[in-house]
């Protein structure tokens, strides 16, 4: 059984085996999240990032998928990056999302990693309203079969903390 917590802080400190970055397609870096990965993590995040666009997605992550690199200079020993979607009024693209966390799961399990953390992705740049991207969120991470032994969801505000622990106390008793 998976154990869920929620917890105030910076993904970059996260002493886990994978942390997620909330990419964009381009694998290249961005802001929020991926700004930060980069950043703290430092030059081989980037030169792995740039490897995978060469070999295996010349077009960019799609997104929905999540991909695995070094972490780095981080305290995790792996960075999944995944492309959440952008909000969207007009579309329903919660499955994108759900993806998201399905996905760095599977990829998770596919390098034996024992403890994850992850980000609200598609909250910030992408625009997600919070408190449903924190319903997808541990919807999706709690109805997910997985050998990972701690999902961690690592939030930045104490806003994003509060919307994520109320999701949190709804899902069924575990
Ligand atoms: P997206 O482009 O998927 O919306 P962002 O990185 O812009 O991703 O934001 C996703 C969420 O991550 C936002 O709630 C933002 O406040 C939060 N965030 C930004 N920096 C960090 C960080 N260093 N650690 C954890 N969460 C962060």
């Amino acid at each position: 059984m998976t154990r869920i917590t929620v917890q105030l802080g910076d993904i970059t400190e996260q002493q886990v085996d994978a942390v997620v970055n909330a990419a964009n397609s381009t694998l290249l870096g961005g802001g929020g999240v991926d700004g930060a990965i980069h950043r703290c993590g430092g030059p081989d995040i980037l030169a792995a990032c740039r490897e995978l666009r060469r070999t295996q997605f010349p077009q960019g992550l799609p997104t929905g998928l999540a991909v695995a690199t070094t972490a780095g200079w981080l305290p995790a020993r792996w960075v999944i990056h995944t492309v959440g979607p952008v909000w969207s009024r007009r579309e329903d693209r919660s499955h994108l999302l759900a993806s998201c966390y399905r996905e760095s799961l599977r990829v998770a399990d596919g390098l034996g990693a024992g403890t994850v953390a992850f980000p609200a992705i598609s909250a910030g740049v992408f625009a997600w309203p919070l408190d449903d991207a924190a319903r997808i969120a541990l919807g999706t991470v709690s109805n997910t079969p997985t050998r990972v032994r701690e999902v961690r969801f690592v939030l930045f505000t104490p806003e994003a903390l509060e919307v994520f622990a109320e999701a949190r106390a709804r899902l069924p008793q575990r």
